[in-house]
């Protein structure tokens, strides 16, 4: 018989879940709090032009690849190899290193501060290899059933790999390189995973591989967001709908089986099985009111950082700047130990800038440029009042004029800023947190909160606070390890 299957949250592990159950088969229906669908994967339209709210490039391209073929469909959106990678700027310096993944030429933009460079580079990336092989079939993409499945498996993970476990990934760097300029800018990616190098352990050095040899990173033609309207619109051919403001506030059961779910208007929800995409760890303190997971233990638990993010629309063009650049100040080591936890960090903020419209041209209107600032920030249990947002988002288009020796503050046109107070309002994220739990060890794989629900067997979850962790692409292997669970579930009924 045909089961049914209500997905709360159309974040992308929803979404994508949802696909991968409706071509199997089950009747899906989404039910989303916000009135437009993608999570943190989102998209701004205004005056005229068009951010993406979130995520501006994703890793792993091939995720997405084996997700369509799975799903028995052509890539509903076409993306774009980035090259260089990124740019990278230091404070008070003329020089721009750009990422090439040709390690020739990468190396080339080190030559006058690392000596032999690209050897060096080459055995550090040798490294990241070996972790990665060795690490991402075996670890990242399964299911662990209990504890010990989980140390099992990690026992037969090459014991060589064992002593970057008591390393983070500076020092796994620091043991590579030497200048201060090599191992800021090839441990930048520890960001990306929304922490800092010191406190990122040095297993995840395996992104340095991802990045610079395996995969590369990518954009997507159009924006982002033709991702999510790619998936929708393969949601509709299979007759999936979504139901918009709509947010799961409490529920009822009987102490081990889930009557309902139920959403801010009192309307009772249910189905055969429920998919959570909403962030694992706050459902279930903030629905299910599980004590484990009460605000004051998710306090104690180690979050990613916050962001403040500025979407800006200038009425000039900016051929000076690339389409990913990062600006680093020159205080790496005490702005990364300070930076989540330590508002004045902001006092000389380190920043992200994607230009959109670089590649886009119909995202801003014409001669002008669509602007998305990101910048990590302590969350909200470290800085709870954003009165002082104007003068941040102020002294960061200030500092960025400087850099790129032109004011754009008389350019702008428009201009909004999300704080981790919007972030947390708007996607129910954990005081504003952007990327959710971190990776440290003790929340990873089996320490993480689990794809399956302790107590409702017929409830599941998807995304980034569950396993694998946070991105684009690691939400596609967990919408792989979400319905692999589903469809054991199902057949055991
Ligand atoms: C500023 C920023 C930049 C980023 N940049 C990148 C990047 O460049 N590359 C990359 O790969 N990743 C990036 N990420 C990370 C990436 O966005 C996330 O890992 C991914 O989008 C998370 O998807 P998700 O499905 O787990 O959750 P979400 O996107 O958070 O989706 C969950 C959905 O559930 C809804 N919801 C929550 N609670 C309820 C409820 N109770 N009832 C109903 N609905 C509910 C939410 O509204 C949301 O739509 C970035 C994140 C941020 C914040």
């Amino acid at each position: 018989m045909q089961k049914n299957v209500l997905v709360v949250g159309a974040g992308i592990g929803g979404l994508a879940t949802a696909l991968r159950l409706s071509k199997k088969g089950y009747k899906v229906e989404i039910i989303e709090k916000n009135s437009q669908a993608g999570g943190r994967l989102n998209q701004l339209k205004k005056d005229g032009f068009t951010f993406d709210v979130g995520p501006s490039f994703f890793s792993m391209s091939y995720e997405f690849t084996e997700f369509a073929k799975e799903c028995n469909i052509e890539l509903p959106f076409k993306y774009v190899e980035l090259d260089p990678l990124y740019s990278v700027n230091f404070n008070k310096s003329s020089k721009t290193y750009h990422l090439f993944k040709d390690i020739h030429k990468l190396s080339e933009q080190f030559a006058d501060v690392e000596v032999d460079f690209e050897k060096k580079v080459e055995k550090y990336l040798k490294k990241c290899q070996g972790l990665f092989e060795d690490t991402v079939d075996l670890v990242i993409k399964q299911n662990f059933n209990s504890m010990l499945h989980y140390v099992i498996t990690l026992m037969r993970v090459n014991p060589m790999h064992l002593p970057v476990l008591f390393r983070n990934f500076w020092q796994q760097v620091d043991r590579h390189f030497e200048s201060p300029e090599a191992k800021q800018i090839i441990s930048l990616v520890a960001f990306f995973l929304g922490r800092t190098p010191f406190d990122t352990s040095a297993i995840y050095s395996l992104l340095s591989y991802t990045e610079f040899k395996h995969d590369g990173y990518y954009n997507v033609e159009g924006g982002m967001y033709k991702i999510v309207e790619g998936i929708i619109d393969e949601l509709k051919k299979e007759n999936v709908t979504i139901t918009y403001n709509t947010e799961i506030v409490d529920f009822n059961s009987n102490g081990k089986k889930l009557n309902y779910l139920i959403d801010q208007n009192n309307k009772q929800w249910n189905s055969d099985i429920i998919l959570i995409n909403s962030d694992a760890a706050v459902f279930r303190g903030s629905v299910f009111k599980r004590p484990k997971f009460s605000i004051e233990n998710l306090d104690k638990k180690e979050w990613t950082m916050g962001y403040l993010t500025i979407y800006i629309g200038v009425k000039c063009k900016l051929p000076q700047v690339n389409h990913h650049n990062y600006y680093l100040g020159n205080n790496f080591k005490d702005y990364a130990q300070e930076v989540h936890k330590n508002p004045d960090s902001l006092e000389k903020p380190y920043y992200y800038v994607n230009v959109l419209s670089k590649y886009n041209a119909e995202c801003a209107p014409e001669g002008c440029e669509s602007l998305f600032f990101v910048c990590p920030v302590p969350d909200l249990r470290h800085k709870p009042n954003w009165d002082d947002r104007d003068k941040i988002v102020d002294s960061i288009i200030s500092d960025f004029s400087e850099r790129i020796g032109k004011d754009i503050a008389p350019e702008i046109i428009s201009k909004t800023v999300f704080t981790p107070l919007e972030w947390e309002m708007q996607f129910n994220l954990h005081r504003g947190s952007g990327l959710g739990l971190s990776h440290s060890m003790m929340q990873i794989g089996a320490f993480r909160p689990k794809n399956y629900d302790e107590v409702f067997k017929n409830i599941f979850y998807v995304g980034a606070s569950t396993i694998p962790g946070a991105g684009l692409p690691m939400a596609i292997i967990s919408s792989k390890l979400a319905f692999e669970r589903i469809e054991t579930f199902s057949e055991k009924k």
